[in-house]
């Protein structure tokens, strides 16, 4: 009879290791009495490691070896606890869809603890799906394997595109199956991230009058994403100001790459102003700004082009949850708030404006560039052309092959005006046209993650049990600039009435 001993030596091995594998630091836990929960994951029957990113590991000074095995499917389903870990549920609030909840929190997610990577840079590692906690409400504490899935990839997309964003660091499968509007493979997806403060962290203690809270976080948040602001005679409008900064920032490099989030409610708006929680999200395909793909917004708050004055919107609340922190005198308090959040469209247009100058090959600036880039959206708008092929081909016609451009466009009139126009604006800058191709194609991307692409590796995988589409369009994903031969089928766009139809779900 050795197998209860062979397991009893298993379950040893897995703790000596695992205290080798992770260094934790638990800043949130430790300092922050008051702001989550302690709380275990709940547990799962047959943890499969399905997949791993030992880049992202390897970048966090992790030694992804020892976990790529039964290992990693303990730690990353949350059956093993590592060492050094404090598991913790945190507590947030939001608006969703304009509507203030004063209780959401981890409802299914459990922060392991901090690692400190190799730069010294702080990063939050967390598993999303290891079950109910004290946020949970109604909810069942589990994801299925589609959108873990559908996150690990979108995460890896956006980090390839150069858009700030979490991203995966595994994904596992738990045996159980979870029940959705069918029966579905449980998962678990363990996130990575710079934090997991969210403007609705900052709203659950303001909703409450917990200024003092309030200005706990303000401190710890400062100290974690603008050292050199801590101190800042008013340390609440100097991460008003900075938050800002990120969010307008972010939300410009989604519009240039033609990202939907989807769900932009103030829990899912970080203060390190990365990319989180892709849900119903997807890249937008015919260009039209009213583009709208997720099932639960009806009334298209999160349409692609309302995107810009959302994200200002949001920083309203963040500003209001901070306002009395601010000033001592409400009026002067708001007066400053409300100019910190003023200052977000002067921000997002130029960065916005920056990312459209470089996309369209200009290394100068001149008065009418805005009116260059906003005339080309008008082109795509009005054929809906496909924004991502449309751009990369804008590259080749700088090269000096016109002809995959104009076959992207039924009517080329309005197409050929506006080309006479851009050429007249390139004649001003020096430059040789082969090196201006090049570099437009380092920032115009020819993969995206496509709708109908990733549904089909999500199909595959959550279906059949087959993971070769999505490593494939994983692949493909994570090398969006350099074209290949071989993946021509990655860069078509899907037929237009895919597009029409097409309807992403939380699925959560
Ligand atoms: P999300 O849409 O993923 O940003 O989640 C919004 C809120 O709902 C958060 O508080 C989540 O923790 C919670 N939530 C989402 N899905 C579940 C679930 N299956 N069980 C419990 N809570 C959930
Ligand atoms: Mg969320």
């Amino acid at each position: 009879m050795r197998a209860p001993r062979a397991v009893a030596e298993f379950v040893s091995d897995i703790r000596t290791a695992t205290s080798d594998v992770f260094e934790f630091d638990n800043t949130y836990a430790n300092e922050l009495a008051g702001f989550s929960a302690p709380w275990q994951a709940v547990g799962v029957p047959a943890p499969r490691l399905v997949r791993l990113n030992h880049a992202l590991a390897l970048s966090l000074g992790i030694d992804p070896q020892p976990l790529d095995g039964p290992l990693g499917a303990a730690i990353f389903s949350g059956n093993t606890t590592p060492n050094g870990a404090q598991p913790i549920a945190q507590a947030y609030a939001g608006h969703q869809f304009g509507g203030f909840a004063a209780q959401l929190g981890d409802g299914r997610a459990l922060l392991l603890g901090e690692v400190v990577d190799p730069n010294g840079v702080r990063h939050d590692i967390a598993l999303k799906g290891s079950g109910r906690t004290p946020f949970s409400r109604g909810g069942d504490g589990r994801a299925s394997l589609g959108p873990v899935l559908r996150e690990y990839l979108m995460g890896e997309a956006m980090y390839a595109l150069g858009v700030p964003t979490t991203r995966a660091l595994a994904a596992v499968t738990t045996g159980e199956p979870v029940l959705r509007d069918r029966a579905l493979p449980g998962a678990v997806l363990t996130r990575v991230a710079s934090s997991h403060l969210r403007v609705g962290t900052f709203q659950f203690f303001a909703s409450r009058d917990q200024v003092e809270m309030v200005r706990t976080l303000v401190d710890y948040a400062l100290a974690r994403h603008d050292p050199e602001l801590v101190d800042d005679p008013n340390p609440a409008l100097a991460l008003l100001d900075a938050v800002i900064l990120r969010q307008a920032t972010l939300i410009a490099a989604w519009m240039n790459v033609g990202f939907i989030h989807g769900v932009m409610n103030t829990d899912n708006v970080t203060v390190s102003g990365e990319t989180i929680d892709f849900g119903p999200c997807a890249f937008i395909e015919g260009f039209d700004s009213r583009a709208v793909f997720s099932s639960i917004d009806e009334g298209g708050r999160y349409a692609y082009g309302n995107q810009p004055s959302i994200g200002k919107w949001n920083m309203a609340r963040l500003a209001d949850a901070l306002v009395p922190l601010i000033h001592d005198d409400a009026d002067q308090a708001i007066a400053k708030a409300t100019h910190a959040v003023d200052a977000y469209d002067t921000i997002f247009e130029d960065h916005w404006l920056a990312g459209a100058r470089r996309k369209l090959g200009l290394a100068t600036d001149l008065d009418d560039d805005l009116s260059l880039a906003k005339d080309w959206l008008a082109q795509l708008a009005a054929q809906h052309v496909d924004f991502t092929l449309a751009w990369r081909r804008l590259a080749d016609f700088a090269g000096g092959d016109p002809e995959p451009l104009r076959e992207l466009f039924a009517d080329r009139t309005g197409l050929d005006t506006w080309l006479v126009r851009w050429r007249e604006r390139i004649t001003r800058e020096e430059g040789d046209p082969a090196e201006r191709a090049a570099e437009m194609r380092q920032i115009n991307p020819i993969y995206i993650a496509r709708n109908h692409l990733v549904e089909e590796a999500l199909a595959a995988a959550v279906d059949h049990d087959n993971l070769e589409p999505f490593d494939r369009l994983l692949a493909v994903v994570s090398r969006p600039f350099d074209e290949r031969v071989a993946d021509e089928r990655y860069a078509r766009p899907a037929p237009p009435e895919y597009t029409a139809g097409y309807r992403t779900f939380c699925g959560t």
